[in-house]
């Protein structure tokens, strides 16, 4: 439910409003457009009688969303999100590339995929300190100590750090480390999760579930928006089909079905999205043609002898050809970077 206020109405109208709406046990979010303020409502699982809104002063209309989608929708926010992280802008035009190892194994390891990966202009180094593994026997991670390697790698190349958080428990410890919080594809639908990074103020990446519809994709963006986090990164990572010629089928047709429903900025993972190394480049072409506003890639100065991944990690002479490729790409869509 949306409640429009007249141009008119003055900041203390639409706060009063805005306490009104809470008082109802609802969540109010106010959206300030060019002429006048909106006020999203969530959070109404029940009936919410709209007299007792209409008839406060200021309050013009009650529009009642057609689509599911709210904060994560066009219809009310018309403009693409532009996420700004210290000089980095993800969603405005600029083609923003994060790299680095699957997993952080050694400060040594990420030193030397940092330095390279930056050179090539990477803006965002990547690393998963926790790993959510298939198996309890494989490499877990190095837990904090990986996240204290990350920061060391912020300060000495000038780059941003996306790394993951698995769980409820680590969560607030990753936050303090990172400057994007990854949530896995395995957890696209762990509500709680969810709910807690969306009380973070750190940016979040969240992977699309490696069977989730577009609906459940944007729901799930929709639960870290609803608890106040709006500064949300999609990210496609390829689905589970019965195609076995790749790890997972990476669904790029759903860039632009992503961007006709909603604002927020969405990335490409051709890693995950191939498992496989010499197909990360022809798929990395295709994701900026079909207009990602980034890209994610698994980059490894060893990839066979990675700990995690290994068959889709790319060489930093690989990555560097990848990114003058889609550097030629994007100038062609008038894009820039990276
Ligand atoms: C990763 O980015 O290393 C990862 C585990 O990705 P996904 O959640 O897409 O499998
Ligand atoms: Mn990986």
């Amino acid at each position: 439910m949306l409640v429009v206020m007249e141009s008119s109405a003055s900041p203390d109208m639409v706060a009063h409003v805005c306490r009104e709406i809470e008082k109802m046990g609802l969540r109010a979010h106010p959206i300030q457009g060019t002429q006048s303020t909106a006020i999203e409502v969530t959070g109404n699982g029940f009936p919410v009688d709209p007299n007792g809104i209409l008839t406060q002063p200021g309050v013009k209309d009650i529009v009642h969303l057609t689509q599911p989608y709210k904060l994560v929708s066009r219809q009310l926010y018309p403009n693409d999100t532009v996420i700004e992280i210290r000089d980095v802008s993800i969603g405005g035009g600029e083609l923003v590339v994060m790299a680095g190892p699957c997993s952080v194994e050694s400060r040594e390891q990420c030193m030397t995929i940092a330095e390279r990966v930056a050179k090539s202009g990477a803006k965002v180094f990547r690393g998963g300190a926790f790993k959510p593994r298939t198996s309890p026997y494989s490499f877990q991670g190095l837990g904090e100590e990986g996240l204290k390697i990350l920061a060391e790698v912020r300060d000495r190349f000038n780059l941003l750090i996306v790394t993951e958080a698995i769980d409820t428990e680590t969560i607030d410890m990753v936050a303090d480390y990172t400057d994007i919080i990854q949530i896995g594809s395995r957890n696209m639908q762990n509500f709680s999760l969810l709910r807690k990074v969306g009380r973070k103020k750190n940016p979040v990446l969240i992977k699309r579930g490696m069977s989730a519809t577009v609906e459940e994709f944007l729901m799930a963006a929709e639960y870290i928006m609803a608890e106040g986090n709006h500064n949300v990164i999609l990210c496609e990572r390829g689905v589970r089909t019965f195609a076995d010629h790749t790890r997972n089928t990476l669904d790029l047709s759903v860039v632009p079905a992503v961007k006709q429903i909603s604002h927020l900025p969405i990335i490409v993972d051709p890693s995950h999205g191939t498992g496989i190394r010499n197909k990360v480049l022809p798929m990395s072409r295709a994701a900026v043609a079909v207009g990602a506003d980034g890209l994610l890639v698994e980059v490894h100065h060893d990839p066979t002898g990675a700990f995690s991944d290994a068959a889709q990690s790319i060489s930093p002479e690989m990555f560097d050809q990848l990114m003058q490729e889609v550097r030629g790409i994007a100038g062609v869509l008038g894009r820039m970077g990276p």
